[in-house]
């Protein structure tokens, strides 16, 4: 993650969406003569496409009040019981219709390609019953559809206990393997299986039985683990071979090494920490252990309503203890890596597709330096120009 390879008057040829050259400009022999279009980026710092490996962005209504009341001293968990949070949200999802949720999608998404992110992993469990997480899968592949950002959908069916199962958690986690995973794999959408593994939300006997039978319909699996508590969720991602463990706050060193020896991404979200004010997860700590960290926004209506990347930039370099190099990797390689997509994106190589940003500054260091500053000036998506500022 320390090691970035920077390339100084630098050209990259895009063929079919697919890079086919990046390198010394003297290298490229091509013109518009022969029917390439041309763009001079002036000099400017061009990186990889970044990869939001973790948001929850298609869900309907807003809770702004919340966020006031957390910010007066009010905890998550204390939103959490009195019937806010999730559960909120869930009742706006479940009034909203498929038209309407692919809309907000939709706007979201375009955001997102201004922030320069090419590739955006996005949850469900905002519904929590069949017929509502299937339209919130829905709406996201309606998204992919209308708009250049590519989206990796994952069903989260344990987020929360939906209030017809209230107190019956365990007869809700049957009820999602029984009745919605089936459902959900034949809708063919969902790439991914996650589950809030955390103590007063899923255990974790309830979240291994789930994410188990996610698997074995062909899911890739995620796990919120260690967030509030220390609750068992790394050593379940490890022991599951999941492809991401996040958040972490609360990660111990064994958490770390048994992240990093089985290869399950580390996925810091700086922005919720931040939002809910419980102080970072350890990235440094997890870095010099060995673990592959990826950077994502956790864009939601509750804890973190914000997929802002140069405040994230931001917060890794100032709180984190990321270097620069390990910021970018973070942002674009790992964060392909937690959606199982390292071969195809998160690097300018030949043969991987032509997803990259091109920045008004003349260094990547800017991402950082201009603090919450957007200094994306193009945003390139299979060697298509999706946004330009
Ligand atoms: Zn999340």
């Amino acid at each position: 993650m320390g090691r970035m390879s920077v390339q100084g008057e630098a050209s990259i040829l895009a063929r079919e969406g697919k890079i086919a050259y990046a390198g010394p400009a003297s290298g490229l022999e091509i013109s518009e003569a022969e029917g390439a279009q041309v763009i001079d980026a002036g000099g400017r710092a061009v990186v990889p496409g970044f990869v939001d490996s973790h948001t929850h962005f298609v869900f309907a209504g807003y809770r702004a009040d919340e966020f006031l009341a957390r910010a007066a001293g009010a905890s998550y968990m204390d939103i959490h019981r009195s019937g806010g949070g999730i559960l909120r949200t869930v009742a706006d999802t479940r009034a909203a219709d498929l038209g309407l949720l692919a809309a907000l999608g939709e706007m979201r998404a375009w955001a997102m390609l201004q922030d320069g992110v090419t590739t955006a992993e996005c949850k469900s469990g905002y519904g929590l019953d069949k017929e509502t997480e299937l339209r919130q899968l829905e709406a996201m592949s309606l998204v992919a559809e209308r708009t250049p950002l590519e989206i990796v959908p994952t069903y989260m069916g344990l987020h929360a206990t939906p209030p017809e199962f209230a107190g019956r958690t365990s007869e809700y986690v049957d009820y999602a393997i029984a009745e919605v995973l089936p459902a959900v794999a034949a809708q063919g959408i969902a790439r991914f299986a996650d589950a809030f593994c955390e103590q007063g939300v899923f255990g974790v006997e309830d979240s291994e039985r789930f994410l188990a039978a996610a698997g074995a319909l062909g899911l890739g699996l995620k796990v919120h683990a260690e967030e509030m508590r220390r609750t068992g969720g790394a050593a379940l991602a490890s022991r599951l071979g999941a492809a991401s463990a996040d958040h972490l706050l609360k990660a111990d060193d064994s958490d770390l090494a048994l992240l990093a020896s089985s290869g399950v991404v580390a996925t810091c979200l700086p922005l919720t920490s931040f939002c809910l004010r419980e102080g970072h997860a350890r990235a440094r700590a997890m870095i010099d252990s060995g673990c592959a960290v990826a950077l994502a926004t956790d864009l939601n209506p509750g804890s973190a309503c914000s997929g802002s990347v140069p405040l994230l930039a931001a917060l890794a370099v100032l709180q984190l203890g990321m270097s620069l190099s390990e910021t970018i990797a973070a942002l674009t390689i790992n964060g392909a890596a937690a959606l199982g997509l390292a071969d195809r994106i998160g690097t300018i190589e030949i043969g991987k597709d032509a997803d990259f940003v091109v920045l008004d500054a003349p260094s990547a260091s800017h991402l950082a330096y201009r603090t919450g500053v957007n200094i994306v000036k193009a945003t390139v998506k299979r060697g298509s120009i999706a946004y330009r500022s």
